[in-house]
């Protein structure tokens, strides 16, 4: 079957021509609604990569990447809050621990939707968020910059640093309670509709059955790094979704650029060692924001000061564009980008011939 053809992708499309891309801009401005989640939640769209054994549907990453890019170019915002799903999934799926009895099917069947925090951990040697063992579990004190999802998640899989030098996950519920506050949800240049929050853990206690992962961070970093080498499918459903609002003269040779960065990107993503090639893969990354500027730019142009308007969905569409700018990135990656950018090597790439 090929992966345009697998019911999840074609799921996708529905629920992106059907709900998400309609509503977009009323989104942008007013904050993904419940409904959506729950949209989301009955499409199995959040079990897309977790266990068939848990209820999920074991895809390959090429339907994961397809599925992202058609929510992503359908509604940046709904998109971005389902795709911190996918993490916690993963992370129980490779845990032995007990929380993975507990929560790997609701996760997998689409019952409960998971919000992450551990972007911060990259901060290392700096500590956003320390850890510590009291009684018979665990303490959390400091602070997470970013949590989206807040209000629409139901879980969170929380993540910091314990004075031995591990990193420790551990779920809880995504909500105030003793030790957890949430700041009133940041107000952004976009993907405000995402309510993303910081998080303020003053004595956080969570019991060692919340833990699903506990690593040295040597042993957890370099995973994680292959994580954010790479260009990731958002920018290629926003790259697409602005180049369908320009007429087939200027979109044609765009477009053809673009399928030759992503299939560059993914035939990277999908090499059999996700840490080797590190300087091609930030590369490329920086190529496909190029591609992305380009596709967002054209489209404000082509609309004219019509696409100065909230209503507009060039607009919303370059904003989202700057977010996945800084969306994952890593002091390794803002230096690639940013060398790229200096030495215009980002839009190197010739059109094929
Ligand atoms: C709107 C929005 C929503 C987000 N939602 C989430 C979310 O739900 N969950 C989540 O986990 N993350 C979330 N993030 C974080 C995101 O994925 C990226 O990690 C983040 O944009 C990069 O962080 P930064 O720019 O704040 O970090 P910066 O402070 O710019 O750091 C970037 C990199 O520099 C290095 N660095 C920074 N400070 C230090 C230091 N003191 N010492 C050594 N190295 C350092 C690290 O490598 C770090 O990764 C969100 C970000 C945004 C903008």
């Amino acid at each position: 079957m090929t992966t345009t053809a697998h019911p999840l992708v074609v799921r996708a499309r529905r629920l992106a021509t059907e709900l998400l891309a309609p509503q977009a801009e009323w989104v942008d401005q007013e904050g993904v609604p419940g409904s959506h989640i729950e949209a989301v939640k009955r499409s199995g769209l959040l079990g897309v990569v977790a266990p068939v054994a848990y209820g999920g549907s074991g895809a390959p990453p090429a339907v994961l990447r397809e599925t992202a890019e058609i929510l992503a170019g359908a509604c940046c915002a709904t998109w971005f809050v389902q795709t911190q799903h996918h993490t916690p999934v993963q992370t129980l799926a490779q845990s032995e621990l007990p929380v993975r009895e507990r929560l790997l099917g609701p996760l997998s069947r689409g019952e409960l939707l998971s919000g992450v925090a551990y972007a911060h951990l990259r901060a290392y040697p700096h500590v956003p968020v320390r850890v510590h063992r009291e009684a018979d579990g665990w303490r959390f004190d400091g602070t997470v910059p970013w949590y989206t999802g807040w209000g629409l998640n139901d879980v969170m899989m929380l993540a910091g640093m314990t004075a031995a030098g591990e990193v420790l996950f551990a779920f809880t519920e995504a909500r105030d309670q003793p030790g957890l506050r949430a700041s009133t949800p940041l107000r952004l240049a976009a993907l405000t509709a995402a309510r993303t929050v910081s998080l303020d853990l003053d004595g956080l206690w969570l019991p060692e059955e919340a833990v699903a992962l506990r690593a040295p961070y040597a042993a957890w970093a370099p995973g994680d790094r292959a994580r954010t080498l790479n260009a990731g499918p958002a920018v290629f459903g926003i790259a697409e979704a602005a180049l369908s609002l320009l007429d087939e003269e200027t979109a044609g040779p765009l477009r053809s650029r673009l399928a030759d960065v992503r299939r560059r990107a993914y035939a990277l993503a999908d090499h059999p060692v996700p840490q080797e090639r590190a300087d091609e893969r930030l590369a490329v990354r920086a190529e496909a924001y190029e591609m992305l500027r380009t596709a967002t730019t054209a489209a404000v142009v082509a609309g004219g000061g019509r696409s100065m308007a909230l209503t507009s969905r060039a607009q919303r569409l370059a904003r989202e564009g700057l977010f996945l700018l800084v969306q994952g990135q890593t002091a390794e990656s803002r230096e690639a980008h940013l060398r790229a950018l200096a030495h215009g090597e980002a839009s190197r790439s010739a059109p094929p011939q």
